[in-house]
C-alpha cells in the first residue's frame, strides 16, 4: 500500500487541454536510438509508461533538414514519412495510460551541416558548436526566419497527427535556435530580431504563439527553457534575462519545463551535485507564471520530490536518469515498495553512451535498450524450466547482478565472498571521497537478495577449486574481479615501467587501508575516475599530491561523463599539481623520471615519498584454470572476464545469467534494426 505521504505525487495535473495522470515525467533526453532505431526506442518508452510515468517524452526531434544532428542519436519529424513511427510509439505509451510529449526543436548553430550540405544556420555568422569543426554557421535571412516558423508549424501539425498530447517549443541548452537568438553573445543582428531583449525574444515568442495556434484546443504546448547559463559573459541568468523571459511569456505556454544549461550543469553527477541541485535556479519560476512548472534535479528520493511540490518549487517531477535507472519508480512507490527502487547513482554512464553514439547504457539498469532487441524486462525474468543450484564466487556488482537474475528465475543461488563485507569493488570504492553513491549498486541488489528464500549469501568465505567442487552446484560463475597492476603497464604503454613493481602502491592497497605517506605522486594511465578521486581523497586528508598522466589532458573519459572540467577544478582547489602530456620512464630514489609525451623530450623528475600507480586492472585466471583442469564447467563474468566500468560488469552479470537460463540468442543474434533497402 502506498505511504500516504506520497499521495501528492499521484495527483492529476491539468496542462492546458490535457491532464497528466500523475506528477511523474520521464523527460525528453537522448536515448541512443535515433530515428534509425525506432523499435529499440519504442521499447524504452513503452517500459516507462508501463512503469507508471504519467508523461513519457520523446527526445529532441528536429523539425526540418536544416537542423541535422547526423551521427548523434536524435529523432526527426522532418516530413510526413516520419509520422508513422511516432504514431506507433504513442500508441504503445497511451496503452498504459500515460501522455506522450515531443520536444520539437531546431538545433541552429549546433547542427552539423557537414552531413547533408546545408550549412548550419543561426542568428549571426558564428562558429558551429560541438564538436569543434572548422565551419561557421550562416546568418539567417528574413526569408529563412519565415521558413523556420512555417516548418515549426508544420512539425506541430505532424506531431498532432502522430497522436502526441503535448508538443514542446524547445529553447534550452545550446542546441536550440530560439536559445541562440535569445543569447546576446550569439545574436549580433541589427534588425527586429536582434539588439534589445524584446527583439531577441521575438522569434521565440512568434514560434510559441504559432505553435499554440496549431495545437488549438486539442493538445498542450510546453516550453523547455534554460533559465540559467553562466558559461561566459553576456549570458542568460536566473536573476537576469532568464527571469525576464518567463515574465514576458508567463501564461502563454500551457507548461513551463525549466532547467539550467549547459548540459554538464544540467546533468550534474553525484560527485559534484547533490539531488535537487537546480532548485536555487528555478525556484522563482512558479512566482512568475500561473502555469504548471516541471523541473529536474537527479531526483531519486520520493521525499525530496514531495518537498518540491509542497514548497511550491515544482508541479511536476522530471526525471531522465531516475527513469533510466528504474523505469518502474512511480509504480513501486504507488505499490508501497519504496525499498525496491533502483536508485540512480549519478555516474553519467548513460550520458557517455550518448556522447560516444551507442545505445543508452546504465550502471544500475542493465536492461535499458534491451527491452525490444533482447526482450529483457527491468523487473521480470522468465522462470527457469527446472530449479537448479548456481554457485557464484564473488559478491561484486557482476556476481550480485547474476545472483539476482538467477534467483528471480527460481534457481537456488549461493553467493560466496572472500572478504568480510559483501559488494566487491562498489562497496570498497564508495568509501573514496565523492563516490559514496557507488554503494547503491550493491545496496539495491543485496536488499533484494536478502528478501529471497532461495538465496544464501556468505561473506568471509574464500573458495578454491576443491571447495567449489565440493559444493556440487549445477552452475558455477566466477565473479572474482580484478586487481590493479603495480608494474606501470597501462593503457598508453603496455609494458612495465622500471622501478614500479617493487615500490608502487595501487588503489587496491589504499582500499585495503594501507597508511599513505606524502608527498604522493600518482601516475594515471587509466584515464577515468580512480586516480583523480584518490588524489582528492588524499589531498583532503592533508597529503601533498601530484598527478602525472601521459595524455594531453587528465581523464579524457570524464569528458564523456561531463565531469572533466569540474574534476580538474576540484583538483586545483585541493592544491593537486597536474602534469598532463607527461610519460613516466622510471621510478628511482623517490623520484619519477618523466618526458613529454609528444616530443619525448626529458623533463625534470617529480619527487615524492609514495608512488601510486593507477593504470589498468587485470583478472587472475588461476581459479578458472584449476576448475578447467578438473573438468568443472563454469562461466567467468564481470571484471574477472573483462575488467571494465561498473556498468559493463553489471551488464556482464545480467547477460551471463540470462545465457545460463537459456533465455539468450546466440552471441550477437539479438533482434536487429534493419534500414529499408530501395534498390
Ligand atoms: P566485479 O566488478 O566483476 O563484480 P569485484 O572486484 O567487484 O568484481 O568483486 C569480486 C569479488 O570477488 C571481490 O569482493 C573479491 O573479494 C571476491 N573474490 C575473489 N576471489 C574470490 C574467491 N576465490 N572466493 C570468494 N570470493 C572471491
Ligand atoms: Fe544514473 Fe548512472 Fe544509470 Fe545514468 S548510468 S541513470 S547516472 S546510474
Amino acid at each position: 500500500m502506498m505511504d500516504p505521504r506520497y499521495e501528492v505525487l499521484f495527483e492529476t495535473v491539468k496542462i492546458g487541454p490535457v491532464t497528466a495522470p500523475n506528477r511523474f515525467v520521464s523527460m525528453p533526453h537522448a536515448i541512443g536510438h535515433s530515428y534509425l532505431m525506432p523499435n529499440g526506442a519504442i521499447g524504452i518508452r513503452e517500459t516507462r509508461a508501463e512503469g507508471g510515468w504519467g508523461i513519457v517524452s520523446m527526445q529532441l526531434s528536429e523539425i526540418d533538414p536544416t537542423s541535422d544532428l547526423s551521427g548523434l542519436p536524435y529523432e526527426r519529424l522532418w516530413d510526413d514519412g516520419d509520422v508513422r513511427t511516432h504514431a506507433k510509439s504513442n500508441e504503445r505509451i497511451h496503452a498504459h495510460g500515460a501522455l506522450a510529449s515531443i520536444e520539437l526543436g531546431h538545433t541552429g548553430i549546433r547542427s552539423r551541416g557537414i552531413s547533408n550540405g546545408y550549412p548550419a544556420q543561426g542568428p549571426s555568422v558564428l562558429p558551429t558548436l560541438k564538436p569543434e569543426m572548422p565551419l561557421m554557421a550562416r546568418a539567417m535571412t528574413k526569408e529563412d526566419i519565415r521558413r523556420l516558423r512555417e516548418n515549426y508549424r508544420a512539425a506541430t501539425r505532424r506531431a498532432k497527427q502522430a497522436g502526441y498530447d503535448i508538443v514542446y517549443v524547445y529553447a534550452a541548452h545550446d542546441a536550440s535556435i530560439l536559445w541562440h537568438f535569445l543569447q546576446p553573445a550569439y545574436n549580433r543582428r541589427t534588425d527586429e530580431y536582434g539588439g534589445s531583449f524584446e527583439n531577441r525574444l521575438r522569434l521565440f515568442r512568434e514560434v510559441l504563439e504559432e505553435t499554440k495556434e496549431e495545437a488549438g484546443n486539442d493538445i498542450a504546448v510546453a516550453v523547455r527553457f534554460a533559465v540559467h547559463e553562466a558559461s561566459g559573459p553576456k549570458r542568460i541568468t536566473h536573476d537576469g534575462e532568464g527571469r525576464a523571459v518567463i515574465a514576458a511569456l508567463a501564461d502563454l505556454p500551457d507548461l513551463w519545463d525549466v532547467n539550467i544549461s549547459g548540459w554538464s550543469r544540467d546533468s550534474g553527477t553525484s560527485r559534484y551535485d547533490a539531488e535537487a541541485f537546480q532548485e536555487e535556479f528555478v525556484s522563482f519560476v512558479k512566482q512568475v507564471t500561473r502555469k504548471p512548472v516541471l523541473g529536474v534535479g537527479r531526483f531519486t528520493s520520493p521525499d525530496t520530490m514531495v518537498s518540491q511540490i509542497r514548497r511550491g518549487v515544482l508541479d511536476l517531477i522530471g526525471s531522465a536518469r531516475a527513469s533510466i535507472a528504474d523505469p518502474f519508480l512511480p509504480r513501486k512507490l504507488r505499490e508501497g515498495r519504496i525499498d525496491d527502487i533502483r536508485e540512480c547513482i549519478g555516474c553519467n554512464m548513460c550520458v557517455a553512451a550518448e556522447t560516444i553514439g551507442v545505445e543508452l547504457r546504465c550502471t544500475q539498469n542493465p536492461t535499458i535498450s534491451e527491452e525490444w532487441r533482447r526482450d529483457w524486462h527491468p523487473e521480470r525474468v522468465p522462470a527457469a524450466k527446472t530449479r537448479e543450484h548456481a554457485l557464484i564466487v564473488g559478491s561484486g556488482p557482476a556476481g550480485l547482478e547474476a545472483a539476482l537474475v538467477l534467483a528471480r528465475a527460481g534457481h537456488h543461488v549461493t553467493v560466496t565472498e572472500a572478504r568480510e563485507e559483501l559488494g566487491g569493488r562498489v562497496t570498497r570504492e564508495a568509501r573514496i571521497k565523492g563516490l559514496s553513491a557507488w554503494g547503491r549498486v550493491a545496496d539495491y541488489r543485496l536488499y533484494q537478495l536478502r528478501q529471497m528464500a532461495n538465496v544464501d549469501l556468505y561473506s568471509g568465505s574464500a573458495l578454491d577449486a576443491d571447495a567449489i567442487a565440493e559444493v556440487e552446484a549445477d552452475h558455477v560463475l566466477l565473479a572474482t574481479g580484478a586487481t590493479w597492476r603495480r608494474d606501470g603497464a597501462g593503457r598508453s604503454r603496455l609494458t612495465p615501467i622500471d622501478g614500479f613493481e617493487d615500490v608502487a602502491v595501487t588503489p587496491d592497497d589504499i582500499l585495503d587501508g594501507i597508511e599513505m605517506r606524502g608527498p604522493v605522486v600518482i601516475y594515471d594511465d587509466d584515464h577515468y575516475y580512480m586516480a583523480n578521486a584518490l588524489a582528492v581523497d588524499l589531498a583532503a586528508g592533508g597529503l601533498e599530491v601530484q598527478i602525472v598522466t601521459p595524455l594531453p589532458t587528465l581523464a579524457p573519459w570524464m569528458a564523456q561523463t561531463l565531469e572533466q572540467p569540474r574534476m580538474i577544478g576540484e583538483l586545483k582547489s585541493y592544491g593537486v599539481r597536474m602534469h598532463p602530456n607527461t610519460t613516466a620512464t622510471g621510478w628511482a630514489n623517490g623520484a619519477l623520471s618523466v618526458m613529454r609525451s609528444d616530443t619525448r623530450e626529458e623533463l625534470p623528475a617529480i619527487g615524492g615519498a609514495t608512488l601510486l600507480s593507477v593504470t589498468v586492472r587485470m583478472p587472475d585466471p588461476s581459479l578458472s584454470e584449476a576448475l578447467a583442469a578438473r573438468g568443472i564447467a563454469h562461466r567467468v563474468i564481470g571484471d574477472a572476464d573483462a575488467p571494465g566500468t561498473i556498468q559493463s560488469v553489471v551488464f556482464s552479470g545480467h547477460r551471463n545469467a540470462r545465457e545460463l537460463l537459456g533465455q539468450e540468442p546466440a552471441p550477437g543474434h539479438f533482434k536487429r534494426e534493419r534500414p529499408t533497402l530501395f534498390y
